[in-house]
């Protein structure tokens, strides 16, 4: 075999190759951020994305049944990445339930109500969800300002933090806080806690970014809800002045 055929052989092996390595590249997964404003400086804070690494079963617990829509950017990652993803609200009617399948589907979850749960008061309903589902990771309200100053979900906060600080659970534990001058204005209020942790809403995952997939659980709630209604029609132009993250505080057991 003379020079000539070895040298365009290994140009066609090097071509196969490169062209190999360009398709496997091309069908791997996209996960990238396309920046949209308004962006905010989130560089002290943890990326949940890290937090999820590690973790099998999330769990959003609220107590009205539209509630995981303020964390529904990653309740959505969490199950694209595999994890088990669960969304639990007091109770529900028909209809509001027939809403919850709808929100659930979208993002990958299953719905369930802690009225079910064996218990004569819902600490001890906690503690029976707890126990049944096993999470690792719990998403609640902050338990003093609720998101938007709401008593109903402060105290939720509060019962969850009471349940996994008394007891031997191996959880980790996030508030949701608003931190969101648009959505401060639209539900009236707000957390003053300060986050420890972002996801960055802008990322894109699949085809969408989890801020579109935020909207579309928003608008399965907004012939129901009319804050839902308002920021499913955009009213004022409001989607594009809400924040295109969301903000964690994690719990840890000397902040109590
Ligand atoms: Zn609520």
């Amino acid at each position: 075999m003379n020079f000539g055929v070895l040298l365009s052989l290994a140009v066609i092996v090097t071509l196969i190759f490169s062209i190999t390595a360009f398709l496997y590249v091309q069908g791997q997964p996209k996960e990238e951020i396309r920046r949209m404003e308004p962006v905010m400086d989130v560089k002290n804070l943890k990326d949940m994305r890290i937090e999820l690494e590690r973790v099998r079963k999330v769990m959003w617990i609220g107590p009205h049944a539209d509630d995981e829509v303020y964390v529904a950017g990653l309740l959505h990652y969490a199950s694209l990445k595999g994890k088990d993803c669960i969304i639990v609200a007091y109770r529900a009617g028909g209809e509001r339930r027939k809403l919850n399948l709808m929100s659930a589907e979208l993002l990958g979850c299953n719905y369930t109500y802690l009225s079910s749960y064996p218990g004569r008061s819902v600490k001890e309903k906690i503690r029976s969800l707890l126990t049944s589902e096993s999470p690792d990771l719990i998403l609640t309200f902050h338990p003093e300002t609720g998101f938007r100053m709401s008593e109903a979900h402060a105290k939720v906060g509060e019962l969850v933090t009471g349940v996994i600080s008394s007891g031997n659970y191996s959880i980790k534990l996030f508030y949701i806080l608003n931190k969101d001058p648009t959505l401060e204005k639209l539900l009236g209020g707000a957390d003053r806690s300060k986050q420890t942790h972002y996801l960055d809403l802008n990322l894109i995952v699949g085809n969408e970014s989890l801020f579109e997939v935020k909207i579309a659980d928003i608008c399965v709630y907004s012939k129901a809800i009319p804050a839902a209604k308002a920021i499913c029609e955009d009213a004022g132009g409001m989607q594009d002045r809400m924040l295109r993250y969301e903000f964690y505080e994690e719990y840890t057991p000397s902040d109590s």
